[in-house]
C-alpha cells in the first residue's frame, strides 16, 4: 500500500477471485466456468469482428440488447449490458444505495456484495441464512435498505421459488430488489418476467456460465426502463465503452445459438446428477444445487485439506474458508469425464 491511498479505502478488503493458474494443466473446477467451448457461431463472429478493432464499439450496444430482449421476451429499453455481471452489480450499488440507504443480503452468498458495499461506503444489512442454508425471506423483509439475492444462491447452489422472490419484491416496494441470476439457467426459473409487473425488480445475469463466455466478460440487466436509465447513467458516467466489439458480437451470436446453449446446459445437468449421487456414495453431505456447482463436505477430512489434496492431484476446486462454510468445498460441474476423474481421485484421497 502506498501512503497515497485514500483514507476511505484503508480498511477495504478486495474480492479475491478463484485461482487461474498457469503453472500446469488442472481439471479446473474452481470458478464455475463452462467446460465447453463457446458456440462456433460466437467464435466465427469474433474472427469477423477482429478487423474492425480500430474503431470504438457501439456504446448503446443496440444489437446485443435487441438479441437479449428477444430471448427473454422483454423490450430493448428494459435491457442494458455490462462488462461482466460484476459491473452490473457495481452499478446497482452505485445507483440505488448511499450512506443512508443500505444494501441487505445473506451472510452466505456472493462475496462481491460486501466488497461493493465497502467500496462505495454503503452500509450492509446482513441476514443469516437458515440452518439448512435456505433463504430467510422474513429476515430480508425486515431490513431497511435495498435487497440483493443470488438465485440460485452463490456458494450453496440452492434455488428459491419464484413465488418467494415475488413476495419479497412486493414487500419491498419502496426499495429495489436485485436478483442475481448468474446460475439460473442450470435448473432455476428466471424472474425476468416480473420486471413488467414490478417497477422495483432488477434481474442481473451473465454470459460467463451457461453461455460459455467467462473470458468475454459480458453481463446484462433486465428491469423496468426507468431503472435501466438509472443504471446507464452510471455506465455513461464511468466507462461508456465498457464492452468492446469482440464481447458484443460473441454474446449476440451466443444468445442466438439456442441449440448449443441447451445442449451444454443439458450436459451440465446430467453431470451434476452423476456427481451428486457419486459424492453421496462416498459419504459426502451435498447441498441441493440447481447451479453448475455443488457445495459439499465430508467428515473424513476438513475442507482446506481436501482442497489441497485435490490440487496436489491436479484438480482445482474452491475452498472459500468463510466461517459458516469452512468445512465445505465448492466443486464446479465440468464434463462427465472430468467428474468421473474427480470421483476416482476423491476415492483415492479418502
Ligand atoms: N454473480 C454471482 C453469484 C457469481 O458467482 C459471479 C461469478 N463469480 C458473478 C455474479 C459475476 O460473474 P461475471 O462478472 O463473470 O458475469
Amino acid at each position: 500500500m502506498s501512503k497515497f491511498l485514500s483514507k476511505s479505502h484503508l480498511s477495504l478488503k478486495a474480492y479475491v477471485p478463484g485461482e487461474q493458474p498457469t503453472d500446469k494443466r488442472y481439471i479446473k473446477l474452481n470458478t464455475n466456468e463452462s467446460p465447453f467451448p463457446p458456440s462456433k457461431k460466437a467464435i466465427a463472429a469474433v474472427k469477423r469482428e477482429a478487423t474492425s478493432l480500430n474503431l470504438y464499439s457501439d456504446p448503446s450496444a443496440k444489437s446485443l440488447k435487441r438479441a437479449i430482449a428477444k430471448y427473454y421476451g422483454v423490450q430493448e429499453k428494459e435491457v442494458t449490458v455490462t462488462n461482466g455481471s460484476d459491473e452490473a452489480l457495481a452499478f446497482c450499488f452505485m445507483a440505488f444505495c448511499d450512506s443512508t440507504t443500505p444494501m441487505a443480503f445473506f451472510d452466505v452468498t456472493y462475496g462481491f456484495y460486501k466488497v461493493y458495499a465497502e467500496l462505495f461506503g454503503i452500509p450492509s444489512e446482513i441476514v443469516k441464512l437458515k440452518d439448512d442454508f435456505t433463504a430467510d425471506f422474513d429476515g430480508l423483509k425486515k431490513t431497511k435498505g435495498n435487497v440483493i439475492i443470488a438465485n440460485p444462491n452463490a456458494q450453496t447452489g440452492i434455488f428459491e421459488s419464484l413465488e418467494a422472490v415475488e413476495d419479497l419484491i412486493k414487500s419491498k416496494k419502496d426499495k429495489v430488489v436485485i436478483i442475481d441470476e448468474a446460475y439460473c439457467d442450470f435448473g432455476g426459473e428466471s424472474a425476468a418476467n416480473l420486471v413488467k409487473k414490478y417497477e422495483n425488480a432488477i434481474v442481473v445475469s451473465t454470459f460467463s456460465k451457461s453461455r460459455n463466455l467467462a473470458g468475454g466478460r459480458i453481463g446484462f440487466v433486465i428491469a423496468n426502463e426507468n431503472l435501466i436509465l438509472d443504471l446507464e447513467k452510471m455506465k455513461y458516467s464511468f466507462n461508456p465503452y465498457s464492452l468492446g466489439r469482440i464481447p458484443l458480437v460473441a454474446a449476440k451470436a451466443a444468445i442466438e445459438d439456442v441449440g448449443y446453449f441447451k445442449e451444454c446446459v443439458g450436459e451440465i445437468k446430467k453431470a451434476r446428477e452423476y456427481t451428486v449421487a457419486a459424492l453421496k456414495e462416498l459419504g459426502f453431505e451435498v447441498l441441493p444445487s440447481l447451479a453448475n456447482f455443488v457445495l459439499c463436505k465430508t467428515d473424513k477430512m476438513d475442507g482446506k485439506s481436501l482442497y489441497l489434496a485435490l490440487k496436489e492431484k491436479g484438480i482445482l476446486c474452491r475452498y472459500l474458508g468463510e466461517e459458516r462454510i469452512k468445512d465445505y468445498v465448492r466443486i464446479t460441474i465440468g464434463t462427465k469425464k472430468q467428474m468421473r476423474t474427480l470421483i476416482e481421485v476423491l476415492g483415492e484421497i479418502l
